[in-house]
């Protein structure tokens, strides 16, 4: 049957040509060891109440906007709660880009929703280097990012764990003032805390910083992010939203997340997995099965493999981790962060790759 007699015919042609985002959790995977997706390993109670169910929820919530305000150091105009930081990224391309004639500057690798989002919303993207970022002056990176409105930094960035310095985005900022906005996506902030970008926010107007509950909050699955900007950037941002994003129950669970008691929890859940994520590193420095290691911030490890196939013996053993295509090179592999017997699993399956390696190698000899 051709194509013009199936609904197909009526997509745009931008839309014809997305591939589903395969996220970590779309991958049908089966395990029991899961280091794919950049979860926290600490799961809570709640014990939130279900009554007033029948009312339409307060639109952004008092109680977590102030106290994510609070937390963030900024005032509660300052604070837009999303449906994920991924909401935040897709409020700021429709918000800010017209279709078919803006587009978005990102450095690669880095998180794949920015280009996803570009696209469904035909967007253009500028696609530059973390090289660039990281080692181009101001003007390099100023130039290159041409005449994009939007402009991704994603800091620490996922899946290498570099930093750009406050200062250099700072500058970046001042420079792309009245041009376009520079968002700085913070997920994994809080394994870092003292390179957040969130005290730009009341020098630079143009200056949005992106965060979540789903990493060091361990709330994945709760579904919220927020959006950090000046009042004046967030206002038509707030037309655009959806009249109900948050739901009472999340709004309650996201409250709770956000009190004092629980935030000291949170950081000391951040240590400890900072430590592992040390530990975790010298194992696979150690390791001859492991070519390269970088070492970065947030709860993950990035590394390239010897031989792709210890992947699949991974798989084989149960542990699920996330392969990556970097620097066009597929034996890259991101390992996140659980808890010290999950690590275990991953020093398990470490130690069982060497005798195979020994065997390969003397077959060629
Ligand atoms: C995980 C992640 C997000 C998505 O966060 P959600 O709040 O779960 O939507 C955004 N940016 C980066 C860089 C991430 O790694």
């Amino acid at each position: 049957m051709s194509d013009k007699h199936t609904p197909n015919a009526l997509l745009p042609d931008n839309i014809a040509a997305l591939t589903a985002y395969s996220s970590a959790k779309s991958e049908k995977l089966t395990g029991t060891t899961w280091l794919n997706a950049n979860e926290s390993p600490y799961s809570r109670e709640t014990s939130i109440s279900l009554a007033a169910l029948n009312r339409y929820p307060d639109p952004q919530p008092a109680s977590v906007i102030n106290r994510y305000a609070r937390y963030a150091n900024l005032e509660p105009e300052q604070v837009l709660m999303t449906r994920g930081a991924d909401e935040g990224i897709e409020l700021l391309v429709r918000t800010y880009c017209e279709p078919a004639k803006d587009s978005i500057a990102l450095f690669l690798p880095t998180y794949g929703m920015y280009k996803v989002t570009a696209d469904t919303h035909n967007v253009a993207v500028n696609g530059l280097t973390q090289e660039l970022l990281l080692e181009g002056t101001v003007d390099d990176i100023v130039d290159a990012v041409g005449n994009a409105k939007l402009v991704f930094i994603c800091n620490p960035n996922n899946p290498t764990g570099s930093l750009t310095s406050v200062e250099k985005i700072s500058a970046i900022a001042k420079r792309l003032t009245d041009k376009a906005l520079v968002i700085v996506d913070e997920a994994y902030i809080e394994f870092c805390p003292s390179h957040s970008a969130t005290r730009l926010i009341n020098e630079f107007a143009n200056l949005v910083v992106l965060r979540t509950l789903s990493k060091a909050f361990a709330l994945a699955g709760l579904r919220t992010g927020f959006t950090l900007a000046s009042a004046a950037v967030l206002a038509p941002i707030r037309k655009v939203i959806a009249p109900y994003p948050v739901s009472t129950v999340v709004a309650s669970i996201a409250s709770e997340a956000l009190s004092g008691d629980a935030i000291t929890s949170m950081r000391r859940q951040v240590t400890i997995l900072n430590a592992l994520k040390e530990k975790l590193t010298q194992w696979l420095n150690a390791s001859t099965s492991v070519l390269k290691v970088i070492n970065g911030e947030g709860n993950f490890v990035t590394l390239k493999l010897a031989d792709k196939s210890a992947f699949n013996r991974a798989l084989e053993q149960g542990l699920v981790m996330r392969a990556f295509t970097l620097y066009g090179e597929n034996d890259w592999l991101r390992i996140s962060i659980g808890n010290e017997q999950e690590l275990e699993q991953v020093k398990i399956w470490l130690d069982s790759l060497v005798p195979s390696n020994r065997s390969v190698k003397q077959d060629v000899l």
